[in-house]
């Protein structure tokens, strides 16, 4: 079980400045916020805290690696996680209604009344924001120990007969202009 205690951050107490704060996030982590393909996951984010009156400005560094599927032939890939997020949050009375209101994803409204932020939900999605849009065997890997040769085997030969229906519809259709 996620302790969820372990992602809320008692800022009431934090005096005015800056106030670092690190998460290792492991596959239990991922699996518990629901990710898919996403194994062996592990994740740390260095999380960096302004506080002044009023708001905080938070920013997220993502680090770590995790297991995805190769796009192409579904092998395992482990890829580097890394990026940077940064989020403002400003404190306010009537926070949901500006929530809703709001469209700028970096900006979140928290209660006046509040005295916890719990930031589980943001760990969850920058880290998978921090995933590579390419998710292949690199050119090298095509045909190489990593990547799946029987499917790549698989895909060519589906391509090959692909090509053949298309030259025998062809051939058809002239053998049909020939009788006539
Ligand atoms: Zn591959």
């Amino acid at each position: 079980m996620v302790n969820k205690r372990a992602y809320e951050i008692p800022f009431v107490g934090l005096k005015p400045g800056v106030h670092p704060f690190s998460y290792e996030l492991n596959e239990e982590f991922f699996s518990e916020k629901g990710a898919e393909d996403f194994a062996n996951a592990h994740a740390n984010v260095k999380l960096s805290l302004e506080k002044s009156s009023g708001f905080m400005l938070l920013k997220f560094e993502v680090g770590g690696k995790a297991d995805v599927s190769c796009d192409r032939c579904g092998n395992p890939l482990n890829m580097d996680l890394w990026d940077e997020f940064k989020l403002v949050v400003k404190l306010v009375d009537n926070a949901e209604e500006m929530n809703n209101n709001e469209e700028d994803p970096d900006v979140f409204y928290l209660s006046k009344t509040e005295s916890h932020l719990e930031v589980s939900d943001w760990l969850y999605e920058f880290v998978m924001l921090s995933v590579p849009t390419q998710r292949m065997c690199s050119l090298e890997e095509r045909g190489g120990a990593k990547c799946n040769n029987e499917i790549l085997e698989k895909l060519r030969q589906m391509e090959v007969k692909e090509v053949e229906h298309n030259a025998n519809t062809l051939w058809k259709g002239l053998d049909k202009f020939k009788e006539n």
